[in-house]
């Protein structure tokens, strides 16, 4: 509490800080969290009290899509659960994984270097010899081959062989899930006057995934779920109530404030199998959407704090500099409670839901907590969840006010990207 009062302060003496409508609290988020990752009843007609993960090849993954619908239905605001077979959307999946990588890699590489060197060189200390060959065995590679393969050429050896490695259990995976259709939420709200005009007119899409995984080792280690649990309270319950709470704020809006101009209807959507490769967003932007798509935001982790002792608390805007920045920019605005970061997808991106928008031509931004803390984003894991895809993914590690703050910030942006507006 005390920064909060020295901006404020600071704020009053010379009215430089701006503050953001408040829209939420900390104890709305944690309420959604809580709900979300299997903490506390869920309390919504007849549904198990505890849902402890959202594997998408589980019936957990229903009973969320069932949850979020009936949110929707209490806010009185149209929705649907529109199930996909994923194998449908395994096509695209496959183009774009590469690239995704790639990008993902890009940041690692002169470490990976080093690590493949040692290894091979026999130079490495006992405790990272046993980590580099756990990741190069994790992909199927072994060291007398792999040592085989000229020093320069290890590195992509690694990350070509670690796509290959990823596709194919992901396809492994498709081919054999329990479920036969995965679903997304999808939540309607209509900005323009006239009623006949409804479903003629483009849209924008704000978006969250509500899958969760586990994965041996957290982050990209092989997929350990439904077996073990994934309650994903940042990742991404956190993301999902903000999704939920700006559909409130911008109904709430729309039926006071009676914005004129806006060019698009609003779709709220919720996606699964985003853990297996964005393959709910990819059913969604090639095959079910049939009409144009002005932007996309996505929210993904937005509750984990990785430096409270900053005074000024950042947020990161991804964007792809193929669509410009405008996107970004008029959705960043000025800084408020918090300070809207904006990075390049070839600096460094949270490969999420944006990037199956993109990839149709969608500009759109990535909306998550602070991984980059500065626009170099010269050391981005320091500050990263280091509980991602982990059981330890829960919600007693996560900062409401912060996540609060993160929407409260992210209304205004989603208001001026909506009028067109930028401040
Ligand atoms: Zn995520």
């Amino acid at each position: 509490m005390k920064t909060l009062h020295v901006v404020l302060l600071l704020g009053l003496g010379f009215g430089l800080v701006a503050q953001a409508d408040a829209l939420t609290s900390s104890a709305e988020q944690k309420g959604f969290i809580e709900a979300l990752s299997g903490v506390t009843q869920l309390g919504v007609g007849g549904l198990p009290n505890v849902l402890s993960q959202r594997f998408s090849d589980s019936p957990e993954i229903q009973t969320t899509a069932q949850y979020l619908k009936a949110k929707y239905d209490e806010l009185g605001i149209q929705a649907g659960i529109a199930d996909y077979d994923p194998m449908d959307a395994f096509p695209y999946y496959f183009q774009n994984t590469d690239k995704t990588y790639r990008s993902y890699f890009v940041h690692m590489m002169p470490m990976l270097r080093l690590d493949f060197d040692g290894l091979c060189g026999g130079t490495l200390p006992n405790d990272k010899l046993d980590a580099v060959l756990k990741r190069i065995k994790r992909v199927g590679l072994e060291k007398t081959a792999f040592c085989a393969v000229a020093p320069g050429d290890r590195v992509e050896t690694y990350i070509s062989t670690t796509i290959n490695h990823s596709t194919s259990i992901t396809k492994k995976l498709l081919a054999e899930r329990t479920q036969t259709t995965w679903p997304n939420v999808l939540a309607y709200l209509a900005t323009g006057e006239n009623g006949g005009e409804v479903f003629e007119r483009p849209v924008c899409v704000i978006g969250a995934h509500m899958d969760s995984v586990a994965r041996e080792g957290g982050g990209r280690g092989p997929i350990i779920s439904p077996a073990t649990l994934a309650p994903g309270a940042d990742d991404n319950g956190s993301g999902t109530a903000a999704v939920l709470t700006l559909a409130r704020g911008l109904r709430d809006w729309l039926a006071q404030a009676k914005p004129q101009n806006i060019k698009c209807d609003i779709i709220f959507a919720h996606f699964s199998g985003e853990e297996e490769g964005l393959i709910g967003s990819i059913a969604f932007a090639r095959l079910m959407m049939k009409r144009p798509i002005l932007w996309m935001v996505n929210f993904d982790m937005i509750a984990y704090n990785g430096s409270p002792e900053r005074h000024e608390p950042i947020l990161n805007v991804g964007y792809d500099k193929t669509f410009g920045r405008d996107t970004a920019d008029y959705f960043a605005g000025s800084a408020d409670k918090v300070t809207a970061l904006i990075i390049e997808r070839e600096t460094f991106i949270y490969s999420s839901d944006q990037i199956a928008f993109w990839d149709i031509g969608v500009p759109g931004v990535s909306i998550s907590e602070q991984a980059c803390s500065n626009a170099k984003c010269d050391s981005p894991f320091k500050f990263f969840n280091p509980n991602l895809h982990t059981p330890g993914d829960v919600a007693g590690i996560l900062d409401y006010e912060y996540a609060a703050n993160i929407i409260d910030h992210s209304f205004g942006g989603l208001k001026r990207l909506l009028t067109g507006t930028r401040n």
